[in-house]
């Protein structure tokens, strides 16, 4: 793709202003990555719109001209999805972050793309209402990445993911028409469901401008327990027991002792590690009854006791539940800054994790990597860390490597489960799609692609 035209520029800056089109080599170089592994593909142009009405004169401009658009958010994503691959113009919503209005009568808030998760619900604080997908990212991602990856997190185990929690988007189509996709309700049987269609969707059909969010109370109570096992697998079988003894946790977080460690080294906090230890749960309970919550924790303690865990430890305050939470949510972060890896997001039906977990295991043994385990085991949902280490970059990007994480997939496959369970597809993950889907499957995709975006300009080169 050539770079930009004298006359493409003039047009996108008349729409913005001069100083919210980056053009200089140096100032387009950060948007050329983002958190997956060590990719780089900088784009020809970066603008930063500050309304609707300039999301829609931008994507006109891209579409009558046919130059590639990339929405950004904040970057966090974990699958390549908000990179420029076939260069052309990444539209940044960071100046979209208003909270536009927060409906207490119903429970819901009105906000634009660009606003950050944690925003929301610090704002939401006064309210004593919480907005609930809280991916670990949430300091920094924005609610239009959350939307367009339907993210999750810890406490998508009890409340849901992103599409659990929104009623209605504001979209700018490739053509440049704006619509709302369904209503502000909690029930809607009209027509084709745009809304749920556009989330996950990573910024391929259309540009998610607004969201109407639903929201919930905060919680009066929050409990956290920390179980400590010798054996991962224990661990692994321990997960789905809590819920067959009747219980569900607000979280089910697993962690193996090795990203513990460098997560609690690299943030300086004390961690009570066990001896022999190999992996830990996190598990919280939450609700507005102290007393019920009490009475599951005792029903809790029993089940992992039977399960021989070597070690619990409840956490009732705050300070210490949110120093394991950090601990937990800069695994990802403080492993990479040992050693950049390539993060497969594997999910399955969570009674199946002991196969995944010792399949996984038993591959890189087999294919010659180290890897790192944790996640959202309540949801089944493995996060797999496989570092680079000493391996050389042929080594790094080359097929044995390819055929090991392709043999990964196809185990999830056998067991129910499937590729990505919130990351995404994006760039990284789209050569392992067909272990998961047919060419019936691949061709309706298509279709839909085609229908929304004919000329093919929003985030080309994705997910197909
Ligand atoms: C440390 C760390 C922890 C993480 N933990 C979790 C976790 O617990 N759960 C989880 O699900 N994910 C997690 N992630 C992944 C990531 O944070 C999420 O996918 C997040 O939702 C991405 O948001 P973003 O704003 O950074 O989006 P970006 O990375 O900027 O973009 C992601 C995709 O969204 C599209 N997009 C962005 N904005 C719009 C818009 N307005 N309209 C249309 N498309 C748009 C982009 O084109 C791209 O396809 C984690 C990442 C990191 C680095």
């Amino acid at each position: 793709m050539p770079k930009l035209s004298q006359e493409q520029q003039e047009k996108l800056r008349e729409i913005v202003g001069k100083d919210q089109l980056l053009l200089a080599a140096s100032e387009l170089e950060p948007y050329g990555s983002d958190y997956t592994e060590d990719l780089f593909f900088p784009p020809d142009a970066v603008i930063r719109p500050a309304t609707t009405e300039e999301v829609s004169a931008i994507v006109r401009v891209c579409n009558t001209d046919n130059i590639p658009l990339t929405v950004r958010g904040a970057g966090t994503g974990l699958s390549g999805a908000c990179l420029p691959v076939e260069g052309g113009v990444v539209m940044l919503t960071e100046r979209m972050n208003r909270i536009l209005d927060v409906d207490t009568k119903n429970f819901q808030a009105t906000v634009e793309c660009g606003l950050i998760n944690q925003s929301l619900n610090d704002h939401l604080l006064d309210y004593g209402l919480f907005y609930p997908p809280d991916p670990a990212s949430k300091g920094s991602c924005f609610i239009g990445g959350n939307i367009a990856h339907n993210s999750g997190g810890p406490r998508a185990l009890k409340y849901g993911v992103t599409r659990d929690n929104v009623l209605n988007l504001e979209v700018v189509l490739p053509n440049g028409e704006v619509i709302w996709t369904g209503a502000n309700t909690l029930k809607n049987s009209t027509g084709y469901n745009l809304t749920q269609l556009l989330i996950g969707s990573e910024g391929t059909l259309a540009v998610v401008t607004k969201a109407v969010l639903k929201l919930l109370p905060i919680p009066g109570k929050r409990l956290l327990f920390l179980a400590g096992f010798s054996d991962f697998t224990n661990a692994c079988r321990a997960v789905n027991a809590v819920f067959l003894a009747g219980l569900q946790p607000s979280a089910l977080e697993l962690m193996e002792s090795q990203g513990v460690r460098i997560s609690a080294d690299a943030l300086q906090l004390n961690f009570p590690f066990k001896e022999g230890c190999e992996a830990y749960l996190l598990i919280e309970l939450d609700g507005q009854e102290s007393e019920l919550i009490w009475r599951d924790a005792e029903t809790l303690q029993n089940t992992l006791e039977e399960l021989g865990v070597d070690e619990l430890l409840i956490a009732d305050e705050a300070q210490r539940q949110s120093e394991w939470w950090r601990i937990r949510s800069a695994i990802g972060e403080t492993v990479k800054a040992k050693s950049v890896y390539k993060e497969e997001d594997t999910v399955v039906p969570r009674h199946y994790l002991p196969e995944l977990l010792s399949g996984v295991k038993e591959i890189g043994e087999r294919y010659g990597f180290e890897t790192v385990c944790y996640g959202h085991a309540g949801d089944g949902n493995l996060h797999v860390n496989i570092l680079k280490g000493q391996m050389t970059d042929e080594q790094w990007n080359g097929p044995d490597l390819e055929e090991g994480i392709r043999e990964i997939f196809r185990l999830c496959k056998s067991l129910g489960g499937t590729i990505s369970g919130e990351h995404g597809i994006g760039w990284v993950q789209k050569k392992y799609m067909n272990e998961v889907m047919g060419k019936a499957h691949f061709e309706l995709m298509k279709g839909i692609k085609l229908a929304f975006d004919p000329k093919g300009i929003l985030n080309p080169s994705k997910i197909f």
